[in-house]
């Protein structure tokens, strides 16, 4: 474990166009939205799952790159329609909550059976840190409303019992996932359990989780040689670009987020995801509440760290234990990336950043 200095890092950042908790670098000039460049390079700017989406694409024309960023963006409309959305009646997730508590549960299709089935697991290893059935506490606080930037006006915390009564209901243990055999149709059916005053929220996976079918799509495209996507907090590192260096992915300060404190240069096979306090947040008598919340507590976490950066080449391991790590904080958080082959970098209250030993090749 490395650790050292906010004025150190900073001196070496680089400026950088930031986006949530990670910026790109494309090594390219910057160019506008949708325009080529001599170098092949194309820049697209969009939004999808409540979030902003950026991508950096080099490719043998434009057609080429086109293509792939319309598909993307096709992927993550459905994607959010059809499982990810608590909010829409048309997806999954919204499904298996409206159907919390009834015995038949909710008959999910293979690909969201495998998700909750990752998202548990991670539950247990993070001994209860990251929690997919949060949906609950995370309503009362009402997150989604929130920007970075918080306003007073109109906030009020949720009340210790109410979020004590909520908290006694959820737990990713309580989350049933069970296959049924059907001998007439020879297939196995998967049915999600759930009990009543439980609800799934995936917003700490989702945008991580997108990353593996981009990567999929990218590479179906082989006009495409480099990219960078950028869903949210969590970066998709492609291919190569035309001179061969590194992509570089700039880790925002919390201090200042116009501004980073760091930069990491990467080969093209890299998931990144940031959990920070600075990206949702509300204040309230002079309180800032963020959007990253203890289980064990209901409340924000308060675990001396200002913002949690991993690397790994699973785009659901990178978001899920970066919300994670948030919650355990540097020592523990750093057992559960190493236990999962993963890098992280904390930084914390006091700008002290401090990383696990396989990062310290990558930042700069
Ligand atoms: P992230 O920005 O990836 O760290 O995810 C934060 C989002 O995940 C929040 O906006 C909530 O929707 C949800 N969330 C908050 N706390 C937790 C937690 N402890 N476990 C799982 N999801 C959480
Ligand atoms: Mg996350």
């Amino acid at each position: 474990m490395k650790r050292f200095f906010k004025a150190i890092a900073a001196a070496l950042a680089l400026p950088l166009l930031l986006c949530c908790g990670c910026g790109i670098i494309p090594g390219q000039p910057d160019g506008d939205t949708e325009t080529q460049n001599s170098k092949g390079f194309w820049r697209y700017t969009d939004t999808a799952m409540g979030t902003v989406i950026w991508q950096s694409i080099y490719a043998a024309g434009e057609d080429a790159a086109q293509k792939v960023s319309r598909e993307i963006m096709d992927y993550l409309d459905n994607l959010e329609q059809e499982k990810l959305s608590w909010r829409l009646d048309t997806s999954e997730v919204y499904k298996i909550n409206a159907s919390a508590g009834s015995p038949e549960g909710y008959q999910a299709s293979e690909e969201m059976a495998s998700l909750l089935r990752r998202c548990k697991e991670l539950y247990q290893q993070s001994d209860g840190a990251f929690d997919a059935t949060l949906g609950p506490v995370v309503r009362l606080w009402n997150i989604d409303q929130w920007a970075a930037g918080g306003q007073t006006e109109n906030f009020c915390p949720p009340s210790s019992q109410t979020l004590a009564d909520a908290l006694r209901k959820t737990g990713s243990d309580k989350l049933v996932i069970e296959e049924t055999p059907s001998s007439s149709e020879q297939t196995i059916r998967t049915y999600v359990y759930i009990p009543q005053g439980t609800g799934i929220d995936l917003g700490a996976v989702g945008k991580g989780y997108a990353l593996a079918e981009i990567r999929n799509l990218l590479e179906q495209n082989p006009e495409v040689t480099g990219a960078v996507i950028s869903v949210g907090g969590s970066v998709l590192t492609y291919g190569e670009k035309p001179d061969g260096s590194s992509w570089k992915v700039g880790i925002t300060d919390p201090f200042d987020t116009s501004a980073t404190i760091g930069v990491l240069s990467l080969r093209g096979e890299w998931c990144v995801s940031t959990s920070g306090d600075y990206e949702r947040y509300m204040e309230a008598d002079g309180v800032r509440y963020h959007h990253i919340l203890n289980p064990a507590t209901g409340y924000p976490a308060d675990s001396g760290v200002r913002s949690v950066t991993v690397l790994s080449k699973d785009g659901l391991l990178s978001d899920g234990l970066s919300t994670a790590c948030f919650i355990l904080g540097p020592e523990k958080g750093m057992e559960l990336a190493v236990r999962y082959d993963a890098e992280v970098l904390f930084i914390l209250d006091d700008g002290e950043v401090v990383m696990s030993e396989g990062m310290e090749g990558y930042y700069q």
